[in-house]
């Protein structure tokens, strides 16, 4: 067993960690009290080539890996976690362009995903269908040579951000045999007709990820921009689903670890009883225990990435890592307000950010108790 990352997963981790330390902590309590959106943080980590880290080279990707992807992740998690979620959210989509799309769909879209030049969206979520996706009802029937879309989607994150390209969108398109509905995937570039993104979510946090309605009216589509094979859509969609668990997980350790990092510092230099509070037991052993469940979530997801990476299953470690990483996270979020005292409710310090940041990881990409349906689902087969 070898623990050891590679150079190049050490030197992935080591600049997103300088990048995050300089460009983004520096903005991240601004945008979250004024939802300005930083573009053009986006632009500098799509120069660094932190969008493309997984994807093969000839599509414009840095040809590395998922733990090396999920690293950097888990670093811009650590000082901002809405701008590791709106990361997630188009790697997500560029993910599932990899593994299904065409060649043609490949050049077209995931070469520019994968370059940074534009993000991306994935729209499965609809007002009537969350944890259970087989019940959406988004339709997409095909009408001669075009795909007409007509229905809405909601919580659909990058969607408003004016340097998001395309949207991976999951609809029905009739039913089968054993009246089951026939659902696919496709490709969805944002500007064309019908397609309204509509209000924003006023989110209690994570205000550097925006999140939208998305409604369909007529929206014609040519026939190719069908992403996979068809009827595969919603298999391929959870599928891809779990690469993005691995990545809510890292999100999840990201944040936790900040909260780490603002509680030693506070107890090292908070006095009472005339001496550090670090010097209580009752402290430092919360502090122990945080340190211990991090780095317990660190060692969960980078397992997950490693499977991935080596070509081994990996689902019930995607969604083991992401259900206790999101879990603990909520706790150590928690345990470090609760450290700094009556500081900590205040906005302006930092842990009161990442408290009510916290809860949304264990309800992206399938909530704790969907987790733990394919995690028993798992232990049966
Ligand atoms: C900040 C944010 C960003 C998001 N971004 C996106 C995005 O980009 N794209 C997208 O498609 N979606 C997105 N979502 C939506 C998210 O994936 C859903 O909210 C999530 O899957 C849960 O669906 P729901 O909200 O409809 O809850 P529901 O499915 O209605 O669940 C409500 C409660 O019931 C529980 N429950 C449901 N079924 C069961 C069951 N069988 N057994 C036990 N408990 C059950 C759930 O766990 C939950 O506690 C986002 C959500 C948030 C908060």
């Amino acid at each position: 067993m070898d623990f050891a990352l590679s150079e190049e997963q050490k030197m992935i981790r080591a600049m997103c960690r300088e990048f995050a330390d300089e460009v983004i902590a520096p903005r991240a309590e601004e945008v979250e009290s004024t939802g300005n959106y930083p573009y053009l943080i986006i632009r500098q980590m799509a120069d660094l080539g932190i969008m493309g880290i997984p994807f093969p080279e000839e599509y414009g990707g840095g040809g590395g890996d998922w733990v090396g992807m999920n690293l950097c992740v888990e670093e811009i998690s650590r000082r901002d976690a809405g701008l590791g979620i709106m990361l997630d959210v188009t790697l997500l989509a560029a993910h599932e362009i990899e593994v299904f799309g065409s060649e043609d769909q490949k050049r077209k879209w995931l070469t520019s995903l994968a370059g940074g030049k534009e993000i991306a969206a994935f729209a499965l979520t609809e007002p009537d269908a969350g944890s259970d996706a087989a019940s959406i009802r988004c339709t997409a029937l095909l009408d001669g040579d075009e795909w007409v879309i007509n229905g809405s989607k909601q919580f659909v994150s990058n969607i408003g951000l004016d340097n998001c390209s395309i949207v991976v969108v999951v609809a029905v398109s009739g039913k089968n045999k054993q009246g089951k509905s026939i659902i696919n995937t496709f490709i969805v570039p944002k500007g064309t007709p019908g397609f309204t993104v509509g209000t924003q979510y006023d989110k209690i946090s994570l205000h550097s990820l925006t999140t939208n309605e998305l409604i369909f009216e007529d929206c014609r589509l040519p026939r190719d921009h069908i992403l996979g094979g068809e009827g595969r859509g919603l298999a391929q969609h959870l599928a891809t689903l779990q690469t993005g668990r691995i990545s809510i997980a890292a999100c999840s350790v990201g944040l936790a670890q900040a909260c780490l990092d603002e509680s030693l510092s506070y107890a090292k230099q908070r006095v009472q009883f005339g001496r550090p509070i670090i010097n209580f037991q009752g402290v430092s052993f919360k502090l122990a225990d945080m340190a211990t469940a991090v780095e317990l979530g660190r060692l969960m997801y980078l397992k997950a990435a490693w499977l991935k990476d080596n070509n081994l299953p990996y689902t019930f470690e995607a969604s083991a890592a992401k259900l206790y990483a999101s879990e603990m996270v909520e706790k150590v979020a928690s345990d470090a307000v609760q450290i700094h005292g009556g500081y900590g409710y205040m906005s302006e310090y930092a842990v009161s950010r990442y408290y009510k940041q916290a809860k949304a990881m264990q309800i992206i990409e399938g909530t704790s108790e969907v987790q733990r349906i394919v995690i028993a689902r798992s232990l049966q087969t």
